[in-house]
């Protein structure tokens, strides 16, 4: 049987906008000694925004620029939303056909008939895709993101875009700290070095980037199992923001769902949904589990 204090505090966290799915998970977060984040949309803003597009000798920036927007067209994933709103303009849907989205990579379709590439350097690399000479491979001094644009197999520009981690979050890495939580790690699909510059703004202690979502679920099993090996004996957060994470959130003893950007399948995952976009709410959600906890025992 569940003591009625558990209902006391789930009621009590659900009031400051954190859903908790159990009174077992309500333990797990005041046992909580490792945090493993997801970065876009979860520690960033996840609204990237273009730098600039950066084209080859063959193709105008409207034009690549254009071809990316129509290719981004059918996908809710936040890099897509930064393309078209550079572009701009109304997406022809009726141009689009083929169209694929690439998990942690990026997607593919053909607009007006050509073909058009969007994406990391490994999409490239996995379509057969050469990089021009002059393009350095982690995008120059541009510390963010680079969405590489290919076009009938060839490259044809790239977009620069960054994105700006929360404000919330540094402070929602402190106060776990502060908490007791002794291990915090950042988890991303973005380069490496685009990761290491937020994390060191986060000050998180560790970082695992260039990874594929089914990557995630092995990363926090290796995380899991130094923390045993390191004996503590707490409990494993995973935070994302709903994105291709269920089976992350599946895998961690806490997946926690940012509801904000999260989809439906990631809050259906989740243990604990946090309703806003908030990652300093996983503090409070901490702080109120250690006081239910207390009441209990
Ligand atoms: P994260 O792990 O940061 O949440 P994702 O797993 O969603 O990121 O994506 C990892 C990487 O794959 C992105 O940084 C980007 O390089 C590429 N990518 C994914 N989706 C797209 C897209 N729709 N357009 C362009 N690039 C994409
Ligand atoms: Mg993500």
């Amino acid at each position: 049987s569940v003591p009625l204090s558990y209902f006391g505090g789930i009621g009590a966290a659900s009031r400051v906008g954190i859903l908790v799915k159990g009174g077992n998970y309500l333990d797990a977060l005041a046992r909580l000694d490792t945090v493993v984040w997801d970065k876009t949309g979860t520690l960033t803003e996840g609204r990237f925004q273009v730098v600039t597009v950066e084209t080859g000798a063959s193709r105008e920036r409207d034009e690549v620029l254009r071809l990316a927007a129509h290719a981004e067209a059918h996908t809710s994933h936040p890099i897509a939303a930064s393309i078209l709103e550079a572009y701009g303009r109304p997406v022809d849907l009726g141009a689009v056909t083929d169209y694929e989205e690439i998990a942690g990579h990026g997607v593919r379709a053909r607009v007006d008939g050509v073909f058009v590439l969007a994406g990391n350097e490994r999409l490239l690399a996995r379509e057969g895709v050469a990089l021009p000479d002059r393009s350095p491979a982690a995008g120059g001094t541009h510390a963010g993101t680079v969405v590489h644009v290919a076009v009938d197999g060839a490259w044809a520009g790239r977009i620069l875009i960054a994105d700006q981690p929360k404000p919330a979050s540094a402070d929602a890495v402190r106060q776990l700290r502060a908490l007791g939580v002794r291990r915090q790690v950042m988890l991303t699909g973005d380069a490496h070095h685009v990761a290491e510059a937020i994390a060191q703004r986060l000050a998180l202690d560790g970082v695992r980037a260039d990874l594929l979502p089914e990557d995630k679920v092995t990363a926090v099993e290796e995380i899991d199992r130094e923390r045993r090996a390191a004996g503590r004996a707490g409990a494993l957060a995973f935070v994302g923001d709903g994105i291709n994470d269920a089976p992350v959130l599946t895998r961690a003893d806490v997946g926690v769902a940012m509801g904000g950007l999260g989809s439906d399948a990631a809050i259906e995952a989740a243990d604990v949904v946090i309703m806003d976009d908030n990652p300093a709410r996983l503090a409070v959600g901490v702080s109120l589990a250690r006081r239910t906890k207390r009441i209990v025992a």
